[in-house]
């Protein structure tokens, strides 16, 4: 499609030229995607890691398996789904309700400042 739209505008001689950079914007999509992959996956890894030492760490304390399951069941279903994953409640401006994007500290639309209760908050 870039390379029919740009050969039209850019006429026959430029064609190949705009298959160029078609190729590279491609790669560069497929660069941005692969980082993206990378970075989740550290995360994802690092992730593991800490909740693996924290487990040790309560296992040395004399928790159990059962109470663990337990808590995770409970944890699972408190947003109404027992479906293993954990639905977050959006972040709301105080001031005029919009959702707030976690991370920035203040409400795009109104500019008010938004204290963030999560520790888990990005
Ligand atoms: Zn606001």
């Amino acid at each position: 499609m870039f390379n029919f739209v740009g050969g039209y505008v850019m006429g026959a001689r430029q064609a190949g030229k705009v298959a160029g950079m078609s190729a590279s914007a491609g790669t560069f999509a497929a660069a941005a995607q692969n980082f993206k992959v990378d970075d989740v996956n550290d995360r994802l890894d690092r992730l593991v890691i800490v909740v693996e030492a924290m487990w040790s760490l309560l296992e040395e304390s004399g928790y159990t398996k059962e109470q663990l399951d337990e808590r995770i069941a409970a944890m699972d279903a408190a947003d109404g789904a027992a479906d293993g994953r954990v639905q977050r409640q959006k972040l709301r401006c105080p001031r005029c309700e919009s959702v707030v994007v976690e991370g920035t500290g203040r409400c795009q639309i109104c500019g008010a400042e938004v204290g963030e209760e999560s520790p888990f908050a990005i």
